[in-house]
């Protein structure tokens, strides 16, 4: 038979495991590891939306750009944020003058 501790006994004891602060605290645990769980899970799952747009990016092919070697004005691929000197881009497929121009130019901010 188990003996019930008195009022006075019982705040000598300490905080109850099940009923005390202490069982707050282990809720709070809890909580904060299913909170941490799921923004594991969200990061996850970003990780893997961002490969799959890297992987859809594809470069467009010259011709369907009106990619030309010698810029028709002032604005060149030189000063094009997409161009990677010095022969490439990140937008256009194939070797890249830094004096051609295409329709999807994007001026360098
Ligand atoms: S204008 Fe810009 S996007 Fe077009 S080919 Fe040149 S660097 Fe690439």
């Amino acid at each position: 038979m188990t003996k019930i501790p008195s009022p006075e006994t019982r705040a000598t004891m300490g905080p109850d495991a099940t009923t005390g602060p202490d069982a707050l605290s282990a809720d709070r645990t809890i909580s904060r590891r299913t909170v941490l769980g799921g923004a594991a899970l969200i990061g996850a799952g970003a990780l893997c939306l961002r490969a799959t747009r890297a992987s859809a990016q594809q470069k467009q092919k010259q011709a369907d750009v009106q990619y030309v070697d010698k810029a028709p004005g002032a604005d060149k691929c030189a000063g094009c944020a997409m161009f990677q000197a010095p022969d490439a881009c990140q937008g256009v497929e194939g070797k890249i003058s830094p004096e051609g121009w295409c329709n999807i130019y994007s001026p360098k901010a």
